[in-house]
């Protein structure tokens, strides 16, 4: 930058100052007494007081304007010269920070402020007066650098840092907060309202943030920004900052860019939302999608149809014809299920082969009974893998809100106990949900907890009842039976647990209990010397499923030393018509090879064939107590008991009355020839120590204190 033009400022001055004007003394000698280095236009030339002469060091009072602006440093003259020309054209006074240079050549720093001024009647002068400001200036400028170094600093960050005031307004924002909220690197003016540059979306949260920043705590939300079609999340932090009396002086707000998260956030909801095989959505999405349709069900005063379909013997095909024909059922019968129904129909996989649908909007139950129709049909199209027919049989069960359950949780369990009460009575089809299901299902579920309390407790203990001689009373054997103590020392009963024999864990456990104790009993009695009987130990159908019954057994009997020949397994006539048959009968066979016995327990219920009997491994028949029971006053039930009888010789099994009451019941098994028998009339089951007695007795008295009608 060049210094002034004299040139120029010669031309300007004789132009803006009038010419005639005159200063009187009494003026020029108060100007001297001020500080401030003063000009004042005079005539063609003008006046500068003592302070600035002597400032200058120049050798007279009378100056023109550019004798002494030529002191100003070179840096500001050319912007002085501008504002001074501009000033004088249009009579507006105007500041200016300058330096100027004093008579050693060091440059300071003064506020220069040039105004127009009636100074004697009619004359208008111009006062340029100069305040020394250099001290202030200094520091102002070194805190400027600071700044701008700060500012470099903020701008390297990644994230959008911006200085609030408490009352919202934009202070500062570093390169990445002016990119992402206005696009540009830089911000023309702060001072704008901050809250104005985020979407309306999230401003009500933005100014709860900056309310509470300013409080002096510290806020957080999640924003966003818009540019096009790019949506960018944020994380905003605001952190006050005080001042020594802890007042919120401003508030940094630090945006960190959190898109990314976002997006992969998102996805990872997809992934977690859906199921990947079948592309349907999965529980979690299924209760939400139920949730909702409960609000809507609710405003629209609309009935839910719900149904829980279960693949009748899924596992069978993924057993037999390996898993990818299993993923194809799932996949085709996915794919039908969507095609097929109203599109306001939601259908999920709730895990493995189990299927929902939530039918939303419904004016009538009819709707439901309908859309169960449509889903059946789906199985009847043949669905083929490699070459085969894959098709597996469906069982559905159905709840209805807000008739059945008031929630997603109550609707879910009322459709799953409708499912289970049909798999349980045979499979295939529909049934819809009705309260005494639920009771039933809520036993059961009484029943488990029970059981696993007992086990865990260890309060299970056999109880032995005697099987006789029918002829004579001789004690032939005990049933084991299974027995614990309540707390109020009530002896209880299987009845109250039986739902435990048909889950695999629970049963399992129970005999693996009873087992024990009664190996440990028949140990004790063998060291005493006791001459034992043979005991029998009742074992439930699923213990078989897992295809290691004989082994668990045989390794039982070996770690209590206890002899094969003194171990009989009863196990139902009903085991042997059901599916995994061939696994009871290979364990059957094992533990026959091993010298056990085996004996079908309540014979006649079931339906196996007499033929087939002679295939089993079995040695002895136990007559169920249902015909014991009615075999006097049923002809054709006698008959049924005298046929048992007489067939056991033929095949050689054994033939054992159960539940025998009555003299007469006694006496009528004698006449149809039945050699054995086990009832209350004999015995009930008895603990440990009594069998013992009986065992050294050997004979079991029939009781007296049944009706002598009856003896
Ligand atoms: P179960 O194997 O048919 O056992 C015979 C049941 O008939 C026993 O009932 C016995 O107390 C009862 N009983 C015996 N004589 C008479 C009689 O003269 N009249 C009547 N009304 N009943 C008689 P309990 O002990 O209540 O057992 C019921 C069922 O629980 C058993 O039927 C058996 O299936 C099962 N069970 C019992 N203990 C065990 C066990 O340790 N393991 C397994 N898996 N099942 C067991
Ligand atoms: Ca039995
Ligand atoms: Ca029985």
């Amino acid at each position: 930058m060049s210094i002034l033009d004299l040139n120029r400022a010669d031309h300007l001055q004789s132009k803006a100052v009038p010419l005639h004007l005159t200063l009187s003394d009494d003026f020029k000698f108060a100007l001297d007494l001020l500080p401030n280095l003063i000009w004042v236009s005079h005539t063609n030339s003008g006046y500068c007081n003592i302070a600035l002469k002597q400032y200058i060091g120049a050798d007279t009072q009378i100056l023109r304007d550019v004798d002494w602006l030529k002191f100003v440093h070179p840096d500001d003259a050319e912007h002085l010269y501008q504002i001074w020309n501009d000033a004088q054209k249009n009579g507006q006074k105007f500041e200016k920070e300058c330096r100027i240079k004093n008579k050693s050549g060091e440059y300071l720093w003064f506020l220069m402020l040039a105004e127009p001024k009636v100074i004697q009647s009619n004359q208008q002068n111009w006062m340029i007066s100069c305040t020394n400001i250099h001290d202030r200036t200094i520091k102002m400028r070194e805190t400027a650098e600071a700044l701008r170094a700060n500012t470099d600093m903020l701008d390297v960050s990644v994230d959008c840092i911006k200085i609030i005031t408490p009352d919202g307004k934009l202070e500062h924002m570093n390169k990445s907060g002016c990119m992402a909220l206005l696009g540009q690197e830089r911000v023309k003016k702060f001072g704008i309202d901050w809250l104005t540059l985020l979407p309306p979306e999230v401003r009500e949260q933005g100014a709860k943030a900056i309310k509470t920043a300013a409080r002096g705590k510290n806020a957080r939300f999640a924003g966003m920004s818009t540019h096009g079609d790019t949506v960018m999340y944020w994380d905003n932090i605001l952190t006050p900052v005080h001042d020594e009396q802890g007042n919120t002086t401003s508030i940094l707000c630090v945006s960190r860019d959190i898109t990314r998260q976002r997006v992969a956030e998102a996805k990872l909801k997809i992934s977690s939302e859906y199921d990947d095989l079948t592309g349907l959505m999965n529980r979690r999405a299924f209760k939400n999608k139920l949730k909702a349709a409960i609000s809507q069900a609710n405003r629209e005063k609309t009935l839910i149809g719900m149904m829980f379909i279960d693949l009748d013997h899924f596992k069978n095909i993924n057993d037999t014809l390996g898993h990818p024909a299993g993923d194809h059922l799932l996949k085709v019968l996915s794919k039908r299920l969507q095609k097929s129904l109203d599109c306001k129909c939601i259908v999920s996989r709730l895990g493995g082969d189990e299927f929902a649908i939530i039918v939303p909007g419904m004016t009538s139950e009819e709707e439901l009974h309908q859309t169960t129709q449509k889903v059946l049909k789906q199985n009847i199209a043949p669905i083929t893998y490699a070459g085969k027919v894959i098709n597996s049989g469906m069982s559905i069960g159905c709840a209805i809100y807000p008739k059945d359950a008031q929630d997603v949780f109550g609707l879910m369990k009322c459709a799953d106990t409708a499912l289970n009460d049909l798999k349980e009575k045979g499979r295939g089809g529909y049934r819809m949900y009705d309260d005494e299901m639920f009771a039933l299902a809520e036993k059961k579920m009484q029943q488990l907890d029970t059981a696993r309390y007992i086990i865990q407790d260890n309060l299970i203990e056999p109880y032995y009842q005697p099987k006789v001689r029918l002829d004579n009373c001789q004690l032939i054997g005990f049933e084991a039976l299974m027995r614990w103590h309540d707390t109020q020392q009530q002896l209880q009963y299987p009845a109250s647990i039986s739902e435990a024999f048909n889950d695999y864990e629970l049963a399992s456990k129970i005999s693996e209990i009873m087992h024990q104790k009664i190996f440990s009993d028949m140990a004790d009695w063998m060291s005493k010397g006791v001459q034992l009987v043979p005991i029998s130990i009742n074992a439930s159908p699923v213990e078989f499923m897992r295809d290691n019954y004989a082994e668990l057994l045989i390794q039982r009997l070996e770690r209590h030393q206890i002899p094969a020949h003194l171990i009989e397994v009863e196990i139902t006539e009903h085991i042997l018509s059901e599916r995994g048959v061939e696994f009871v009968i290979r364990a059957l066979q094992k533990l026959k090879n091993y010298g056990l016995r085996i004996s079908l327990d309540d014979f006649g219920t079931g339906h196996s064939s007499m033929t087939h009997l002679r295939d089993y491994p079995v040695d002895c028949l136990k007559i169920d107590y249902a015909f014991v029971n009615r075999m006097n006053e049923e002809k054709s039930i006698n008959s049924i008991v005298e046929g048992i009888a007489k067939l056991g010789p033929i095949l050689s099994l054994d033939v054992i009355a159960e539940g025998v009451e009555t003299c007469q019941q006694l006496l009528s098994l004698q006449d149809v020839g039945c050699a054995y028998g086990q009832g209350f009339l004999f015995s009930q089951a008895i603990c440990k120590s009594e069998a013992e007695q009986l065992m050294l007795k050997q004979v079991c008295a029939i009781k007296d204190w049944l009706p002598t009608d009856k003896q």
